[in-house]
């Protein structure tokens, strides 16, 4: 869709070293990147800084966590004003991973995307169902209520600065990439639902991206699809094949 910009995120997770991990970006240097795509690459905390002086623009950097709190006695933790002071630009919310394993709930995700949002940062917010909750039909039922969570949380005109991931549980790290009409049903309804709960404007103008096994192959298709507008790509992030995903839309 020519109104909203292609997207690709890519998510390292907790992989890479010094040395892995400035290879990898000058690889993203050199592969003639040329702007029409957005571009944000998302290292562990410990390199966002390594990152944030090598990377060329106009790619930009993402954390893939952050607190609420803006400083104080929170052991281990990092804040959105600390992202901003340190120039990163956008941080992920809601992953998968850390509402699994790390206690993130709707609520606390939704807090969290409040306070980065007030501190200036651009949130990649995350949602998907499990393989249960798929085969138990109750899909957009799980993905609105995490949706909600933050609609009850944040103003119209913050969504402005948000990029939606639709990750399905089921498909992320496990090859298992949804096909381009099962991402594009939740895509086109993930959209209708914020038309309604939210406003046309919004639903119209937010980047819905996709995430779940992308890799240079099955990126091309999916890109097709009229309400996927990019993706967030975990394991083939850490790939050459990551520039072929970003220049999948051109
Ligand atoms: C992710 O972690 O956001 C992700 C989509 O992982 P993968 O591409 O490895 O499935």
């Amino acid at each position: 869709n020519p109104n909203r910009k292609f997207f690709v995120g890519g998510n390292f997770k907790m992989n890479g070293t010094v040395d892995m991990i400035s290879e990898l970006i000058n690889h993203l240097n050199k592969a003639g990147l040329d702007g029409k795509t957005e571009v944000v690459v998302a290292p562990p905390s410990i390199y966002l800084l390594q990152v944030k002086e090598k990377l060329t623009p106009p790619a930009q950097v993402a954390a893939q966590n952050c607190y609420t709190a803006d400083s104080g006695a929170y052991t281990g933790e990092i804040s959105p004003s600390q992202l901003v002071d340190a120039n990163i630009e956008w941080v992920i919310l809601g992953h998968s991973e850390r509402r699994s394993m790390f206690g993130d709930t709707d609520k606390f995700v939704a807090d969290k995307t409040k306070a980065a949002l007030a501190n200036g940062l651009k949130v990649i917010l995350c949602v998907g169902e499990t393989k249960e909750e798929r085969e138990k039909d109750i899909t957009m039922e799980v993905n609105e209520r995490q949706l909600e969570a933050v609609a009850r949380t944040i103003e119209e005109k913050d969504w402005e600065h948000i990029v939606l991931a639709y990750e399905p549980v089921w498909a992320i790290g496990t090859g298992l990439v949804a096909s381009p009409e099962q991402a594009q049903e939740v895509h086109a309804d993930l959209r209708q639902w914020l038309g309604q709960r939210v406003s046309q404007k919004v639903a119209d103008s937010i980047r819905i991206i996709y995430g779940g096994s992308v890799n240079g192959k099955n990126c091309k298709e999916l890109a097709q699809q009229p309400d996927i507008d990019g993706f967030l790509v975990g394991g083939a992030s850490l790939k050459p094949e990551f520039v072929d995903i970003c220049k999948s839309a051109d």
